[in-house]
């Protein structure tokens, strides 16, 4: 069946709780476990059409991992395991400043600096240029990139990375029609509801 012809949306369902050491907090947290359901609409009925993916998300920071954060138990191990909204945003930040076929300094530290506005760490020049790397030799775009992650992300994180991805059209000091248009593309696409979307670009344009 062409289901692109029809609207998709995805239903997060809860699939389980329980506590876990959240590699963000650095302690004891409630989880939550959901699976971000499929569906396709088609007239008013909504019928299940597979999943999008599956986190785990801490009660206190609100930051999404990949199930498997829960077999981490040691704090060398929690070190290592990056928040998925971290992640997405980090790469969609170097499709956006690669989509041009060039990357500069100036980009770079652009790009440092609104990782940093965003999640409050920081990237090393190193990590931008190893990411920078990695996303040039994984060629996409960056919405079609977001479709691929969505079932990784909350909605918490998502708003986190159309802020992003507002402070990176907005670095110039201007936001052009073209670039208005390509954040609310990039919002449709994590399915984040409109009111959202309008509130994040009002903060940037
Ligand atoms: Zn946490």
């Amino acid at each position: 069946m062409p289901s692109l012809l029809f609207p998709t949306g995805s239903v997060p369902r809860e699939a389980g709780r329980g506590t876990f050491n959240c590699p963000a907090c650095r302690g004891s947290n409630p989880y939550t476990r959901v699976v971000v359901g499929r569906v396709l609409r088609i007239f008013a009925i909504q019928f299940p059409a597979g999943v999008y993916g599956e986190y785990v998300e801490c009660g206190a920071c609100l930051s999404t991992y990949r199930p498997s954060a829960l077999a981490f138990t040691s704090q060398e191990e929690r070190e290592g395991i990056t928040a998925e909204y971290e992640r997405a945003l980090r790469r969609l930040l170097a499709l956006l400043v690669i989509s041009d076929g060039d990357i500069h300094d100036a980009e770079i530290r652009m790009l440092q600096r609104v990782f940093s506005a965003v999640t409050g760490s920081q990237l090393t020049r190193a990590e931008v240029l190893a990411e920078v790397k990695d996303a040039a030799e994984n060629p996409t775009s960056a919405a079609r990139y977001l479709g691929e992650v969505v079932g990784l992300l909350n909605d918490r994180g998502k708003e986190q990375i159309l802020r992003g991805a507002a402070m990176v059209v907005g670095s110039d000091g201007h936001v052009h029609d073209a670039e208005a248009d390509l954040v609310r593309r990039l919002g449709a696409v994590m399915q984040l509801d409109d009111d959202r979307v309008a509130y994040v670009m009002r903060s940037f344009t």
